[in-house]
């Protein structure tokens, strides 16, 4: 039987009708190719944040449940037209929601898991010889209800399509001819990186690498699904991500990576009690709110309360401080601050778990362009800072240049481990 493949276009690539037609043509030439061909579509342009727009004209807290069904709309837009201009193309195209696809996800509105794919419909209209178009970003749940799997979910629609029909490649399309050595559009001589491992890219995804969204990193590597991240503008090869065996030697950093969209809260005067931090993490679990960095200070003056900081991701702030207001009361914590305006700056490197001093050259770096750090967090292969957010372009600049990433920089092999003179 014919290979199949999965072909995911994002926002930008379907932004208008001419972008459209020429999604439209790439996936009909993959077809002649002798594919069996299965595409994931983002809403068209902005349309998401358009949605997202109007839904707050007319309530401050939309409903979950009702703001899914919103915006849903824009994938299945796109789907229908691009089918429109597949069957103008002479070749037989269907589209699809989330839901008739046979995405079955969990409850939780607005950033849905994917629970199963009951790919039936798809294989049966790929036998049938069609084109399947499916809308990106949303399922429906265990209770019937459309859902949407957070920002950047497509991505995910399409990893676990490709399971599900084992698709020989996942092709994701986007505006950028790849993963990069940092967000071109902040190092424009950042580095196309040919092959990335799955361990470096979740941990690039998880500090704000939007290339990919960070769910479909981990349902590729739970599936063994091979993902070909490359521009929807040109037939270059972009960056495929592979299991960590298929990976050569890699340099000792890979990429710095970026997020403006923190928010940090400060709890002052929390209790030094057993259970307490319990507490207050079991209610931000609750709610859904994806805490990231924690500190805690030792306790203050009188020996029985301490100060705590964490940070969210911008937008899960008001839910954060609606779960934490009632226990700001109940626990007797003395005051909740947030500040809205925060950033973080990460470096991913497999290569950092066996050198010391890259932490080092991180600081004095980010020192060297007086710039504060407000939060450290680690893992074997990643260093994040969280900064300012309005310093957050500075700060990638400068760790891209001080760690010699750019495209000149690796020409020729760099001797692995030769980060400057202070690592
Ligand atoms: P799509 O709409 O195709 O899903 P996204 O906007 O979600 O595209 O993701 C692509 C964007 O990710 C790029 O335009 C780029 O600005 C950004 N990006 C951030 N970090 C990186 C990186 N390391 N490599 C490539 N792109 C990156
Ligand atoms: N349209 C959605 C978003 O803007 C999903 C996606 O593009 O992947 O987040
Ligand atoms: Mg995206």
């Amino acid at each position: 039987m014919a290979g199949t493949v999965v072909m995911k276009f994002g926002g930008t690539s379907v932004a208008d009708a001419e972008r459209l037609k020429r999604a439209a043509a790439r996936i009909v030439r993959a077809k002649e190719g002798g594919r069996r061909v299965v595409a994931v579509l983002s809403a068209r342009g902005q349309t998401t944040d358009e949605l997202v727009a109007m839904a707050e004209e007319v309530s401050p807290h939309p409903d979950p449940r009702e703001m899914d069904m919103l915006l849903s709309t824009g994938e299945r837009m796109s789907c229908a037209l691009c089918a429109m201009a597949i069957n103008d193309l002479g070749h037989r195209a269907i589209s699809l929601t989330g839901s008739q696809a046979g995405i079955v996800t969990d409850t939780s509105h607005t950033k849905a898991r994917i629970l199963d794919v009951r790919a039936d419909r798809i294989r049966e209209a790929l036998d049938g010889g069609a084109i399947v178009l499916v809308a990106g970003f949303q399922g429906v749940s265990t209770s019937r209800d459309v859902t949407t799997l957070g920002r950047g979910g497509s991505d995910t629609t399409a990893v676990a399509l490709a399971a599900a029909v084992q698709a020989e490649v996942c092709e994701i399309y986007t505006d950028v001819a790849g993963v990069f050595s940092a967000d071109p559009r902040i190092v424009p001589r950042a580095r196309k990186l040919p092959v990335v491992s799955f361990e470096e890219m979740l941990e690039m995804a998880s500090s704000g690498a939007k290339v990919l969204q960070l769910r479909s990193v981990e349902y590729a590597r739970t599936h063994g699904v091979r993902i070909h991240c490359r521009s929807s503008f040109t037939d270059q090869p972009g960056t495929l991500v592979l299991g960590e065996g298929e990976t050569m030697e890699r340099p000792l950093i890979t990429a710095v990576t970026h997020s403006t969209e923190e928010a940090r809260v400060t709890l002052l005067g929390v209790p030094d009690e057993p259970g307490v931090a319990g507490r207050i993490f079991t209610a931000l679990a609750e709610a859904n709110c994806n805490v990231d960095m924690i500190i805690q200070n030792e306790p203050v003056s009188d020996g029985h309360h301490a100060d705590m900081s964490f940070t969210v991701p911008r937008a899960d702030l008001p839910a954060a401080r609606a779960a934490l207001d009632p226990l700001v009361s109940g626990l007797g914590i003395k005051a909740l601050s947030a500040d809205p305006e925060m950033g973080k700056v990460s470096i991913v490197g497999a290569g950092m778990k066996s050198h010391p001093g890259v932490a080092a050259q991180v600081f004095s770096t980010l020192g060297a362009e007086r710039i504060n750090i407000e939060m450290i967090s680690t893992s074997p292969i990643k260093i994040s800072c969280v900064i300012r957010g309005e310093q957050v372009p500075q700060a990638v600049r400068a760790l891209h240049a001080a760690f010699e990433l750019g495209d000149e920089d690796v020409q020729g092999e760099r001797p692995f481990g030769a980060v400057g003179s202070s690592a």
